[in-house]
């Protein structure tokens, strides 16, 4: 059986190969975090713009403080932003705050802390030895007029929004979102604001999914839920394939009203796995069916959380216009031993703590895949991997985040 990584290589490998590039819009610069970028952030000037002072002290010659005691005066002061028009000349100093240019003559900052003002008036006591350059930046040090700060495609972060911001750019062109559509399936489904009937359940995974679409930077289409019908299954679908990516839940198991793949395949579905080593999420399906990537999620609710983050995200990824992302796995110590029998790759619910500064991942107890209440104590998903299924107390394991708690 396929492995998780290997699923999610294929998944990379099939919606790269769609070569869908999504439209463009402009967006305002501070609202593009999680955005890809579709243009290339060349820098406007220099930077530093000029030699900047890293500390607040005194800019010196280092000529002059090759020793540590060396006396000498000062002939005015740099504020950040300030101009200082003479130069400094041998024997002199001038006080100089961070973020400040660095006068001509001067080519070494001197902390303020390492000084102390002479008995005479303007007399300054350097107190440490200075070397040509310390707590100076040089001008283009960090970039040069006309290089490429951000390329195209990159992924919109707060510090890319910082360097965009730094060149003056208050608008940046963005791709689209994509659009995934959702669709639920199952008879014992209702509507969230529904009141179920004794054998019914609630719509929980449509709204799960469409958090998790966002979370994955892309739009959330609700489609609803079809009953395990053909003929309306099949219009579901049809429907979802007008978005950039279906999603569904349910009906991907062996089960006799288990429709998603014959209704998939009868409208032409290419399927590259209908099975994974995992669990929660054996029976997920992928496929590209009317050009467009289809994911039949197990309807389990702890299943369609595992093998959306899985295998849709990196979807989610290319389809927004960048590059898929890789797991994003954290390392946490184990509280307590944990086993599994069956050889496949699991993902149990588990809590990450930060006792005492030490990162602590304990298992919770829970019921399967169906108990969404013992996932929601936790925050992450603990990883027992295929290849090693008895971990010990104080190992170092894999943690699987949930999407913005961690
Ligand atoms: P299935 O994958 O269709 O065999 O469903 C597996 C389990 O998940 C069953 O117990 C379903 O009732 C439950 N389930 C399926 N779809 C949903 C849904 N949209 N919301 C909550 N639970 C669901
Ligand atoms: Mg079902």
């Amino acid at each position: 059986m396929l492995s998780y990584e290997d699923a999610r290589l294929k998944v990379i490998e099939v919606t790269a190969g769609l070569r869908r590039i999504p439209a463009r819009e402009k967006l305002q610069l501070q609202n593009s975090a999680g955005r890809i970028l579709a243009q290339e952030i060349i820098a406007d000037r220099d930077y530093p713009p000029f030699d900047r002072a890293t500390r607040d002290g005194f800019a010196v010659r280092a000529a002059d403080c090759r020793e540590a005691g060396a006396k000498l005066r000062a002939i005015g002061e740099i504020r950040a932003g300030g101009e200082f028009a003479k130069a400094v000349c041998a024997g002199e100093c001038v006080q100089i705050m961070t973020g400040a240019a660095v006068p001509r003559g001067a080519d070494a900052v001197v902390m303020i802390e390492h000084t102390r003002s002479g008995a005479q008036q303007n007399e300054v006591t350097i107190e440490s030895a200075a070397e040509p350059g310390t707590n100076i930046v040089p001008r283009g040090s960090e970039s040069r007029a006309g290089d490429v700060l951000l390329r195209a495609k990159t992924r919109i972060g707060y510090a890319e929004i910082a360097i965009a911001g730094q060149v003056g750019r208050t608008e940046l062109d963005v791709y689209r979102k994509p659009r995934v559509a959702i669709v639920s399936t199952g008879d014992e489904i209702v509507a969230v604001d529904a009141q179920p009937g004794p054998f019914e359940i609630r719509n929980s995974n449509s709204v799960s999914l469409a958090a998790q679409v966002e979370l994955a930077g892309a739009e959330a289409v609700l489609l609803g839920n079809a009953p395990d019908r053909v003929d309306e299954l099949r219009k579901m679908i049809e429907r979802g394939l007008q978005e950039d990516a279906l999603v569904l839940s349910g009906g991907v198991s062996m089960g006799k009203y288990d429709l998603v793949e014959e209704v998939l395949r009868g409208l032409g579905a290419e399927f590259f796995f209908d099975a994974l080593a995992i669990r929660p999420g054996r029976p997920a399906v992928f496929g590209i069916c009317r050009g467009k990537p289809v994911f039949g999620l197990p309807g389990n609710p702890v299943s369609t959380m595992v093998t959306f983050e899985l295998l849709a995200v990196p979807a989610v990824d290319i389809l927004s216009g960048g590059d898929a992302r890789p797991l994003p796995l954290l390392k946490a110590k184990l509280s307590k031993g944990v086993e599994q029998k069956a050889a496949l790759t699991h993902f149990l619910p588990a809590l990450v703590e930060w006792p005492s500064g030490q990162t602590i991942v304990t298992e919770l107890p829970w019921q399967g895949s169906g108990d969404i209440a013992a996932l929601a104590r936790g925050n992450c998903f603990l990883v027992v991997h295929q290849s090693k299924l008895k971990l010990a107390a104080g190992e170092w394991v894999d943690v699987l985040p949930r999407r913005g708690l961690l």
